[in-house]
């Protein structure tokens, strides 16, 4: 394992900000991680787990060592005449092991195509996109627990997904996922009503698309609207969709009938956060170096090498200005360190 000191972080994290860690390391295996964090425990200074840092807002140095997750593998430890057992290592690229599976012809994970970021990060925030969930296609998690220091597997239920979180998530920095094991389709059922799916998948005359087809328009769909974090740092929405009561969510419906809400269960509704902030005059803007990227609101951007602060006291304004004019308190997406 190397230890590298002083190591800018700008090429590490999607928003493109420029702030130093004292201390950095890639590791590669299992072991490299275990040596990394009996490291940091010796010199009685903090430590930072990375993936591909497009989910994380640096907003300061960190004094302590910041370890990159690379262990990497997709290794198929199981097969029925209908399922795929996959064990992935946490370094891999989302993205890479996505394609990988649908050249295979192994669906269920499809929609979620071009969503940047490592497979390791993937069950923490229960990524989605296009009506697909990560949870509905993982089997089980694998894990340093930092207080045993010793390995550790979650089935399902045990990693208590919900939208944009699980136990992961809420135990903040516990568990150091190593591998995540899937289980895939041989003969999926092909999600197509979300989003554009459909009319982009028409437009290319498709009548039975395919997986490849299906991740295809996604990538088309994506890459029109999202800016791509080489080009304008970002990390995809910044915001979560907020959840109301259905009877907040009425009242709120008869002040602003155009309201876009979708219904998650009989006493619950997801508002539109992008609808939201939108409405509150923020479409395109920008200010200084940082704003709302044009063709999606959600999506705040580093225009010209903003720092981690400018890009948060921005998202700050948008949360007061949301709270003031609807009574909803946004909450960020994005960690902030
Ligand atoms: C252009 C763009 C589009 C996006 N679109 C979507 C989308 O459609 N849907 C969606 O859900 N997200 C989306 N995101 C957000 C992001 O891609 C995901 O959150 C992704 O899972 C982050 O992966 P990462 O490896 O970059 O994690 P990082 O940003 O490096 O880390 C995120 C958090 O996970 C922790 N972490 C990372 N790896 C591990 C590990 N192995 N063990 C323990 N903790 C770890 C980190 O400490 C941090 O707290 C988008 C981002 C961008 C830039």
């Amino acid at each position: 394992m190397r230890i590298e000191e002083n190591k800018s972080l700008k090429l590490y994290n999607s928003f493109g900000c420029n702030e130093i860690s004292r201390y950095f390391a890639a590791v590669k295996s299992v072991d490299a991680l275990l040596e990394a964090i009996a490291w940091s425990k010796e010199k009685i200074i903090p430590y930072y787990i990375l993936g591909a840092g497009s989910n994380i807002l640096f907003t300061k140095p960190f004094e302590g060592l910041v370890i990159k997750i690379e262990i990497v593998g997709i290794l198929k430890t199981n097969e029925t005449a209908s399922e795929v057992f996959l064990n992935v290592g946490a370094g891999e690229n989302w993205h890479h092991f996505v394609s990988y599976c649908i050249q295979k012809g192994w669906g269920g994970i499809e929609n979620l195509s071009l969503i940047p970021g490592t497979v390791g990060a993937s069950p923490i925030q229960n990524i989605g996109a296009y009506g697909v969930e990560v949870q509905e296609t993982i089997e089980s998690v694998t894990a340093i627990d930092t207080q045993s220091n010793q390995p550790i597997t979650f089935n399902n239920l045990a990693c208590k997904f919900s939208y944009r979180s699980s136990l992961f998530k809420e135990e903040n920095n516990r568990y150091l996922i190593t591998a995540v094991a899937f289980i895939l389709k041989k003969q999926p059922q092909l999600r197509t009503e979300y989003g554009s799916i459909k009319e982009t998948l028409r437009e290319k005359g498709i009548k039975n698309p395919s997986l490849v087809a299906i991740s295809n328009a996604i990538i088309q769909i994506r890459s029109s609207k999202l800016p791509d974090p080489k080009v304008l740092g970002n990390a995809g929405s910044f915001f979560k969709n907020p959840t109301l009561t259905t009877i907040d969510f009425e009242k709120l419906k008869t002040l602003f009938p155009q309201m876009i809400a979708y219904p998650i269960s009989d006493d619950l509704y997801k508002i539109a956060a992008g609808w939201l902030i939108e409405n509150c005059g923020w479409k395109g803007i920008r200010k200084g170096k940082v704003g709302c990227y044009e063709k999606q609101t959600l999506v705040l951007v580093n225009y010209d090498n903003a720092s981690g602060n400018e890009i948060l006291d921005f998202s700050e304004e948008i949360i007061q200005s949301v709270l003031k004019k609807f009574e909803i308190r946004l909450e960020r997406e994005v960690i902030v360190l």
